[in-house]
C-alpha cells in the first residue's frame, strides 16, 4: 500500500512496513506549506548548531503552530522553510523530527504526487 498517511504524532510507527521510501533529496516537503514542529530538545539543540541562544534562535526564525500548541520554524514569503537554501537544508545534522519522519513515519493526502521518494521493499 502507498497511500498510507498520518500525523506527525506518531513518530515510532512506520505506515507502510513493507516498504522504505528512500529520501531523493528534491526538496518538495521543504517548500510545502504548513508547521515544521519543533520540540524543546530541537529548539535547543538547533540554537547551539546556529551559534545562537535560545532566545535569538526562538526571536528569529520560529512563530507558534498552527494550533499554538508550540512553536514552529517559519516560512519564506515563497511558503518554503525558513532553513532551506537552495534545496539543501541549512540544520540538516539536528533537523526536526517531523523532517526526519516523512514520508515513512507520517504524510499527508496526495504526497506520492510531490515526494520523488523511491519505494524500496524491507526485507
Ligand atoms: S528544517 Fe530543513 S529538512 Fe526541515 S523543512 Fe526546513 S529545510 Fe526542510
Ligand atoms: S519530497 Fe520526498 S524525495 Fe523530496 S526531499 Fe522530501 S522526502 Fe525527499
Amino acid at each position: 500500500m502507498t497511500h498510507r498517511h498520518g500525523s506527525p504524532g506518531n513518530p515510532d510507527v512506520q505506515l507502510d512496513p513493507e516498504v522504505f521510501y528512500v529520501c531523493q533529496s528534491c526538496a518538495a516537503c521543504c517548500k510545502w506549506p504548513g508547521d515544521v514542529r519543533l520540540e524543546a530538545h530541537e529548539v535547543i539543540h538547533i540554537a547551539a548548531y546556529l551559534d545562537l541562544t535560545v532566545q535569538e534562535f526562538i526571536d528569529a526564525y520560529t512563530r507558534l503552530r498552527s494550533n499554538r500548541q508550540g512553536l514552529s520554524l517559519i516560512e519564506k514569503p515563497t511558503h518554503e522553510c525558513v532553513m532551506l537554501d537552495g534545496n539543501a537544508c541549512r540544520i540538516y545534522p539536528v533537523k526536526p523530527d517531523q523532517c526526519t519522519g516523512f514520508p515513512n513515519r507520517w504524510n499527508f493526502p496526495g504526497w506520492r504526487e510531490t515526494c520523488q521518494a523511491i519505494p524500496v521493499p524491507v526485507a
